[in-house]
């Protein structure tokens, strides 16, 4: 286990996802809103994404991981708390 605690979890801000450009964001709104709908949850201004969803996510960006990461981090789509849960890829 890690000195800084569990490993955290992936949080797609939806409200900041919806303010970006389409050319950025049109393959992960997609995906999130694919989630919603399996899971029948619209409300949500926050969803938790499955560790795996986030290496198909990098494989449609056609980046590793890691880049995809920091890169929706510079969005502000998810909290840099996330670079730690990539870390265990
Ligand atoms: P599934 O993968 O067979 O999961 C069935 C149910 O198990 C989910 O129904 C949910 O109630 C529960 N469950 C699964 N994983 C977790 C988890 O990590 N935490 C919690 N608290 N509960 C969990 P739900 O949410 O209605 O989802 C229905 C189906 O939609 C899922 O069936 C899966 O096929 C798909 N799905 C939902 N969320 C995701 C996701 O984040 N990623 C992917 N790849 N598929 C998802
Ligand atoms: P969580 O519900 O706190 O689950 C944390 C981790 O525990 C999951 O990380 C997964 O590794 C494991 N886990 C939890 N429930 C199950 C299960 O039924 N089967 C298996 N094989 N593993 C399980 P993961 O996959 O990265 O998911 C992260 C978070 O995403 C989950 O946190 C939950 O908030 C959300 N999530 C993932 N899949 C679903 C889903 O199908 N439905 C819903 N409602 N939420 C989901
Ligand atoms: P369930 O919640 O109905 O999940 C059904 C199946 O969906 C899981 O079968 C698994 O194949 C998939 N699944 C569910 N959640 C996740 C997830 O977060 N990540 C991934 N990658 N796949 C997920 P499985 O693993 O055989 O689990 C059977 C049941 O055992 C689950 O039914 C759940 O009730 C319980 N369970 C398994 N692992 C966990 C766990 O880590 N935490 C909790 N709270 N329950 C778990």
């Amino acid at each position: 286990p890690s000195p800084l605690g569990p490993t955290p979890k992936l949080v797609i801000d939806l409200e900041r996802l919806q303010q970006l450009p389409k050319d950025k964001a049109g393959p992960l709104a997609r995906y999130a809103a694919t989630i919603q709908s399996q899971r029948g949850d619209y409300n949500g201004k926050v969803l938790f994404i499955r560790q795996e969803d986030l290496r198909s996510l990098a494989v449609i960006y056609d980046k590793s991981p890691t880049e995809l990461t920091e890169e929706l981090i510079g969005w502000g789509v998810l909290d840099p708390e996330a670079r730690r849960a990539v870390e265990s890829f």
